[in-house]
């Protein structure tokens, strides 16, 4: 039975698969297990704000996580352990026992290097704002044609700092390098102008702090410190969406910043103008500036990031097997990264050579589940019900009230846009009507789209719900 430590660790290449690096960074730093008991993991945690995120945001990941290793356990719960504030041994890293796979070589670069500024539980300095991790930098970005030019864009605007491309926004999927690069612009401002004030945040770490600040009678202070920023860096600003309040300090911290000509850069999973319910100042704000996405690497840049990725993990994966993952995990960077930690994690664990056959196994989940990713009929159906408070039956009906045949003609029209379906497909799919009705449904409604704007407010709404809930 491997113990505690290694479980974890283990545990950890798992969860990494499936939550971004920098939360990863901030909230499973200093954690440890503190003991298996009746099926019950106890993990240590450095303070009471990482146990209320890992209880309630992370638990689910954490308990999929151990059940691939320990099928048995059923629940797990966090204490905040002394050990887990001093000890930095807890982090993951690599063991230091001697495995076939593993290069020897003392310290990995990157454990060496580690100064991510985990620390979140105060919202008083600047200084615990800048979050930035020393490995992410543009040395260890691989290029390919998915993102030139968004690397380009970052590098000129390390060079310009707020002089051209303000703000810079960059989109992508998630997993495609996007907090990858906004995190480089970070480190290179931070290693070449040190003088320079660098705020980097999420816009829902932004969202929390702002709300505490309220709460604590701060928020002139919070907006305060923001505006004394340099270079504000905000990642992954779809979550503002729909949140009011936080959309206008966000404006008036942005237009503060902007006006003195600091720099501004943004990160979404889609460009602004998808994003539905973001207050139009800010979406043309967001427009202004310089627009540039990332997309999936191709199968050559899929190599080179995973021999890159082995060489930082000291760990060897022949090319033939390295082949063998960049065919099969085509989606994105942190997938890719992901499969590479958990075949690492595994291997280590149970010492065992990754093979192609072994390296099958360990991915059959992902490689799965990759199979089925995209957006079904039924998803259409459940974001449709909830919307329009209609049910599967109404939609499947030949009833012809108002409300319940516009939520049917909708659902049809996302059938045909999002999902390619065939019109005698779409017909035969909602209660085996003909073709022709859902032809004039898709037409209805896209033709309606140029002049209601409510529709058209809510099928962009719909459309972006139907990628959440995937
Ligand atoms: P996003 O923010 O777009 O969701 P991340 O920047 O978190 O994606 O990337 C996911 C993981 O993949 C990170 O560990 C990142 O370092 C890595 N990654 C993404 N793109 C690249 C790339 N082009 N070269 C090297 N690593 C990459
Ligand atoms: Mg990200």
């Amino acid at each position: 039975m491997p113990d505690n430590q290694e479980t974890w660790k283990a545990a950890l290449g798992i969860i990494e698969l499936s939550i971004s690096k920098a939360n990863f960074n901030t909230w499973f730093k200093n954690t440890s297990i503190t003991s298996i008991e009746n099926n019950n993991i106890t993990i240590g945690v450095p303070n009471g704000f990482a146990k209320e995120w890992l209880e309630n945001k992370y638990q689910s990941y954490i308990l999929s996580a151990l059940k691939t290793l320990i099928p048995e356990v059923v629940s797990i719960n966090c204490v905040i352990s002394s050990s887990s504030q001093k000890s930095e041994d807890s982090e993951k890293k690599v063991p230091s026992e001697n495995l076939n796979n593993r290069i020897e070589k003392p310290t990995s670069k990157i454990n060496s290097n580690n100064q991510y500024n985990t620390v979140v539980s105060s919202y008083s300095s600047i200084n615990n704002r800048i979050r930035l991790n020393s490995q992410y930098n543009f040395d260890t970005f691989i290029v390919g044609e998915n993102n030139e030019l968004a690397k380009a864009a970052c590098h000129a605007v390390c060079e310009n700092l707020g002089k051209i491309y303000n703000p810079l926004f960059i989109y992508g999927k998630v997993g495609l390098g996007k907090t990858h690069l906004l995190q480089s612009i970070g480190n290179y401002i931070k290693n070449n102008y040190p003088d320079k004030k660098i705020i980097y945040t999420t816009s829902e770490i932004f969202t929390g702090e702002l709300i505490e600040s309220i709460k604590n009678n701060k928020a002139a202070e919070f907006k305060k410190e923001y505006q004394k920023a340099d270079l504000l860096i905000i990642d992954d600003v779809q979550f503002l969406s729909g949140k009011e309040k936080t959309q206008q300090e966000f404006f008036h911290i942005f237009n503060a910043l902007y006006q003195l000509n600091k720099q501004i850069v943004i990160s979404s999973d889609r460009p602004p103008k998808a994003i539905a319910t973001l207050e139009e100042r800010l979406r043309s704000r967001f427009e202004g500036g310089m627009i540039a996405d990332v997309s999936e690497p191709d199968l050559e840049t899929r190599m080179a990031i995973l021999r890159t990725k082995t060489l930082e993990k000291n760990f060897y994966i022949s090319d033939e097997v390295l082949r063998f993952v960049a065919k099969n995990i085509k989606n994105n960077v942190r997938e890719l990264e992901g499969a590479l930690n958990r075949i690492i994690a595994i291997c280590d664990l149970y010492k065992k050579e990754p093979t192609i056959e072994s390296v099958g196994n360990i991915l059959s989940e992902i490689i799965e589940s990759n199979k089925k990713t995209g957006v079904q009929n039924k998803d259409v159906i459940e974001v449709i019900s909830e919307f329009y408070e209609v049910t599967n039956e109404d939609l499947m009906s030949k009833g012809r009230k108002k409300e319940i045949a516009l939520a049917r003609q909708v659902a049809m029209y996302l059938c045909r846009t999002e999902l390619s379906m065939s019109y005698p497909g779409i017909g035969k799919y909602f209660g085996g009507r003909d073709h022709t009705t859902a032809l004039h449904a898709y037409e209805k409604i896209n033709k309606n789209l140029n002049t209601d704007e409510k529709l058209k407010r809510d099928v962009e709404y719909l459309q972006d719900k139907l990628y959440t809930v995937v």
